[in-house]
């Protein structure tokens, strides 16, 4: 057990979320809501509440200022159609859309999704101890959601392990697809640098490339499993640069092979400085728990050459994730089940998609208007045949308390936390720092 399930909601406070009625009036979920920057929209803020029809706890995740701008819009829509397409248990998706305003009032959209109790960022710069176990079961989630992303034709561009959610059985889920795209297979298009957070961003993009690969998300794993095993951030650099210069003292010079599609710039910068030697039997110091197969398999995510570095799927066959997936599908997955006479495992442990995610629907998007309209459209028909729709109940003290928080520009989980009290300090960026 990571963290307590939460505790019920207490009686007597109403719900944020009510069973639409038929023809209902549109409430107003909006009132006084002020606008928030852009950089919050893509923040994870996520409400605990209870779905009325069943009694069942769930996250509602608010997408806020939607309509903006054409750019936001599209990004916003593209997040949608991905949390409606994901159909895996280690990747976070919609179980539901409030149904919207009339289109006149529509301004965000609320997402039902399952409720998690935590990340993998709280849990690791918590006290709780991690055993191999837990590293073993959390890396095999991870890359199990990834194959499936990748297969999906996504890339996530911002794996971190506040994006890794986490419940009290240990079930992990990737979520927040704010900067997720699908591959570009044309390597003379150019695709954005401004993506994945620091200290989990690969090589060839610090490096300018301006085409890359879903190894990008491969390389931000290999950072998060190096963090599991030390319990601090591998590279933690106060800069790009220094990002890069950590990664060279640790991986050494990279070949001239290796910076092919680097940025002029950023390769006289590698060629400048002195010749670092490899220093990977660092890794061996991590932690006791980062054993030879271990650090082989961290050795093989640090690759500094995008096209050498391991895949998801090899990942996954990578000897030390045996014990991850036996332990997962024993006892913590939904496509494997127990019967008198013994456990019966599926005959697929990591699957992928088919079809993949199509973007198609992007090319045609030339207005706010109407990327609006069709987006109100696409809510309505998802709702189409399911349950009774579900809408915001305004006179809910938990939501107004939710629109304050959202007001106060900070994701609910922060807000949360200050509420109750401090944080428990960080631990001195020195020793943070991989020796
Ligand atoms: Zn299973």
């Amino acid at each position: 057990m990571i963290h307590p399930p939460p505790s019920p909601p207490h009686p007597s406070v109403p719900d944020p979320l009510v069973a639409a009625r038929p023809s209902s009036t549109v409430p107003q979920i909006n009132g006084g809501d002020p606008d928030l920057p852009d950089h919050t929209s893509r923040s994870n803020l996520f409400e605990s509440v209870t779905d009325p029809r069943d009694g069942k706890r769930v996250a509602l995740k608010k997408m806020p200022n939607v309509f903006q701008n054409l750019v936001s819009c599209k990004r916003v829509f593209r997040e949608l159609k991905m949390l409606c397409f994901f159909k895996h248990d280690n990747v976070l998706s919609a179980l539901d859309i409030l149904q919207p305003p009339h289109i006149d009032y529509f301004e965000e959209i609320y997402v039902v999704t399952e409720l998690m109790q935590s990340d993998l960022h709280k849990i690791i710069v918590s006290p709780q101890p991690l055993s191999s176990d837990h590293v073993k079961v959390f890396l095999y989630q991870i890359l199990r959601g990834l194959k499936y992303l990748h297969s999906a034709g996504i890339l996530h561009r911002d794996i971190k392990p506040g994006n890794l959610l986490v419940n009290s059985n240990c079930v992990l889920k990737i979520c927040d697809f704010g900067l997720a795209r699908v591959e570009e297979p044309d390597e003379s298009r150019h695709m954005t640098q401004e993506v994945v957070t620091q200290y989990y961003r690969a090589p060839e993009i610090l490096m300018g490339s301006r085409h890359y690969s879903n190894a990008i998300d491969i390389w931000s794993v290999g950072c998060i499993f190096a963090e599991l095993l030390g319990r601090r951030i591998l590279f933690q650099a106060q800069s790009p640069i220094q990002q890069l210069d950590l990664i060279t003292d640790l991986l050494g010079t990279p070949s001239l092979e290796a910076m092919r599609t680097a940025c002029e710039g950023a390769r006289a910068h590698i060629l400048r400085g002195p010749h670092k030697q490899p220093s990977l039997p660092v890794l061996y110091t991590l932690s006791s728990q980062a054993t030879h197969e271990a650090v082989h398999l961290l050795c093989r995510m640090l690759v500094f050459d995008p096209s050498k570095r391991i895949s998801a799927k090899d990942a996954l066959a990578h000897p030390y994730l045996d014990e991850g997936r036996l332990r997962y599908h024993t006892c913590m997955c939904k496509c494997c089940y127990t019967t008198s006479s013994g456990r019966v495992y599926t005959g697929d442990f990591e699957p992928v998609t088919n079809p993949k995610f199509d973007d198609g629907f992007e090319k045609n998007l030339t207005s706010v208007r109407q990327v609006k309209e069709i987006i109100h459209q696409f809510i309505l028909e998802q709702q189409k045949g399911n349950r009774v729709p579900l809408c915001i109940n305004p006179q809910s003290a938990a939501f107004k308390s939710f629109i304050r928080l959202v007001g106060r520009n900070a994701s609910y989980g922060q807000q949360v936390d200050r509420e109750r009290g401090p944080k428990k300090p960080h631990r001195p960026r020195k020793e943070r720092q991989l020796a």
